[in-house]
């Protein structure tokens, strides 16, 4: 029987009675081990997320700081191979020891003079979230603000809207444009605004324009994995 239909209530108590296994070379001990994270964090330095140009810390840089509301974006890893699998895992299975895991790549990434207040996860339209009953996103952002010792807050909401694969930048840009609303006042507080993958940026630069508008101080945005 292939995993994908076993129900994941079961895979779920099947986790906690055995033990994890490497989603990329299948070794026991860890649901990512340590060659396997190794090969998919990022080996090139950071770069700044608009243009690709390197940045410490994955802070925009010089030329884009003053283009966008997001101070820069932390990213742990690509978007392939063991973490893909990792991904897909939190995202339709919620396994525990995937957001463990995806959390830990995020903390890796953060730079080390980054200042926030808060931590919010990139919200999943209302669709999604009651076709899946959680926010893949909000899983790691949850633990992130745990493992910071800061609070976590569900600062955004999001309208339905059209499924965005196979759409240009341009598209993508356009329809991602007003589906982020606030849902309180965010008070001059630092925030950091995470999700599970990161492709060209827009998606966490709209919720970075929402907060901004909201009062948020600065906002930095984390992911997972850049596509
Ligand atoms: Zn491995
Ligand atoms: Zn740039």
């Amino acid at each position: 029987m292939k995993g994908k239909f076993i129900p994941v209530v079961i895979r779920q108590l099947v986790e906690l009675i055995t033990p994890s296994v490497c989603l990329g070379c299948e070794r026991e001990g860890a649901v990512l081990c340590v060659e396997c994270t190794n090969a998919a964090v990022l080996t090139q330095a950071a770069v700044c997320f608009r243009c690709g140009r390197e940045s410490v810390g994955g802070r925009a840089c010089g030329d884009c700081a003053a283009l966008t509301p997001l101070l820069g974006v932390a990213v742990g890893a690509y978007y392939e191979g063991a973490v893909k699998e990792l991904i897909l895992k939190l995202k339709f299975y919620r396994l525990r020891a995937a957001a463990e895991a995806a959390t830990g790549l995020v903390l890796a990434a953060l730079p080390e003079d980054l200042h926030v207040d808060i931590v919010t996860a990139v919200p999943i339209s209302p669709t999604r979230y009651r076709e899946r009953g959680y926010n893949q996103a909000e899983l790691v952002a949850r633990r992130l603000a745990k493992r910071l010792g800061l609070p976590y807050s569900n600062l955004l909401g999001r309208e339905t809207s059209a499924h965005q694969m196979g759409l240009d930048r341009t598209s993508r840009l356009a329809q991602i444009k007003g589906s982020f609303y606030p849902l309180r006042e965010i008070g001059g507080r630092r925030v950091l605004v995470v999700d599970d993958v990161v492709t060209t940026g827009a998606t966490l630069t709209e919720c970075a324009e929402v907060l901004t508008a909201a009062g948020a101080d600065e906002v930095w945005g984390a992911a997972v994995a850049r596509h």
